[in-house]
């Protein structure tokens, strides 16, 4: 098991591509980093780099305590899992999760009955190879829970259990680290989920090194230890799951974390009396004490509300004075119900406010509210975000704190 260390590496592709762009990345040894972010943002080019499957424009890979850079791909000791499981299907599972074991014996041909007299003492260190290869299989089947399917071909098997060998082969080569590429998004959605949760599970059983590629926010949050979220081929932000939803340091980490997305409202910060409010085309809304103090400096610039879904709570709309009714520390915005998306223990509702803004609320089932509905819609303003309304969009409560940041190298 090693580190995985990627200092300012870039990949620029023939033509043009700027896919990777100055990346720093320290991932420790027994870490689990998910690299998330949109398509086309540069996470499996990271992940094919590190593998030696690209070759860096610059920059510099280590793992444990190699420079890899100029080594191919079968000297970096890793093992990697890919969305398509691409098994040997004229193989049993119990083979093709030994082959590239099988493929790197020292003792490969003394096995035979010949060499047990020529040469018994490589027979007997063939025999222990083989022994040894065994057991890692079967110890691997057992983690994943597939000792009874060692004997069937791929056809045989659902695309769940692939996927499992697939993982077990990675799992048989104990390597320094494990590369998995969006493993689970040729799964239904069920069996994602389970098999996400074995991930995690075997994870901290073996406890390698494990860099795992994602779109998918949930899956990011619910396996890294860390994540570490893309765009335009860079790291926006590395830090904790919780961390990173937070305190996301600007508006696109803020956007691509947490689901439904989190609400974004421009408007200006307005000095009114001894308050700070937000105003924009959705209301008004009075900053709680602590953004009061920490924007003040801010007073008559043009800003971003964030407002996660579950901030936002929307109740019949009270006759008269809207502020009237809300609890300590929530601003009011009134709104019409446009959609109500009941999900089981939860609902979500879709409200545009007088000014034509769109939020979506998320609450416990059992809402009373309709759609066409008016409402007002309370928001929690203690837990809502600022952000610049320039493109890079920084978190205006968080400046030059990144949590989690990775360190320079
Ligand atoms: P992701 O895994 O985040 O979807 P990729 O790493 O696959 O993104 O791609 C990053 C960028 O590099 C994209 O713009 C993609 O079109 C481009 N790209 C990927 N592979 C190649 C290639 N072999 N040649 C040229 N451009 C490529």
């Amino acid at each position: 098991m090693g580190e995985v260390i990627l200092d300012n590496v870039t990949k620029i592709y023939p033509g043009g591509v700027r896919a990777v762009d100055g990346l720093d990345l320290a991932v420790g040894e027994g870490e689990f980093v998910v690299l998330v972010g949109p398509s086309g943002c540069g996470k499996s080019t990271t992940l094919r780099l590190i593998a030696g499957l690209e070759d860096l424009t610059s920059g510099t890979i280590r793992i444990g305590p190699r420079i890899v850079n100029d080594l191919p791909p079968r000297d970096r000791d890793l093992a990697i899992v890919f969305q398509n499981y691409a098994l040997y299907p004229h193989l049993t599972v119990a083979r093709n999760m030994a082959f590239s074991l099988m493929l790197r014996r020292r003792y490969a041909g003394w096995g035979n009955p010949l060499a047990r007299l020529v040469a018994p003492a490589r027979f007997r260190a063939a025999c222990a190879e083989r022994a040894e290869i065994e057991a890692r299989v079967r110890s691997a089947a057992e983690l994943l829970g597939m000792q009874e399917l060692l004997r069937r071909r791929p056809q045989a098997l659902s695309g769940g259990q692939r996927q499992r060998v697939a993982v077990g082969r990675a799992l048989v080569r104990r390597p320094q680290a494990f590369l998995l590429d969006e493993p689970l998004s040729n799964l239904d959605a069920r069996l994602r989920l389970e098999l996400r949760a074995e991930l995690k599970a075997v994870h901290r059983k073996v406890q390698t090194t494990t860099i795992y590629v994602t779109h998918d926010q949930e899956e990011a949050m619910t396996l890294g230890d860390r994540v570490a979220v893309m765009q335009a081929g860079r790291i926006q932000q590395c830090g904790t799951p919780l961390a990173v939803y937070r305190a996301p340091v600007n508006r696109f980490v803020a956007g691509f974390i947490g689901m439904p997305p989190m609400n974004f409202l421009e408007g200006r910060l307005i000095q009114r009396g001894s308050a700070l409010l937000f105003g924009g085309e959705g209301g008004e809304l009075a900053l709680c004490p602590e953004h009061q103090r920490r924007l003040s400096a801010s007073e008559g610039q043009t800003v971003v509300l964030g407002i996660r879904p579950d901030a936002a709570h929307p109740v019949p709309a009270s006759a008269g004075d809207i502020r009237r009714a809300a609890p300590e520390g929530h601003g009011v915005l009134r709104a019409t119900v446009w959609a109500v998306e009941a999900l089981g223990d939860r609902v979500d509702t879709h409200v545009q406010t007088t000014g034509h803004e769109r939020l979506v609320c998320r609450t416990a089932a059992g809402e009373p509210v309709t759609a066409g509905q008016t409402v007002d819609v309370w928001v929690d303003m203690t837990r809502v975000h600022f952000f610049a309304a320039d493109t890079g969009g920084r978190n205006l409560l968080a400046p030059g704190a990144m949590p989690g940041a990775m360190p320079k190298l």
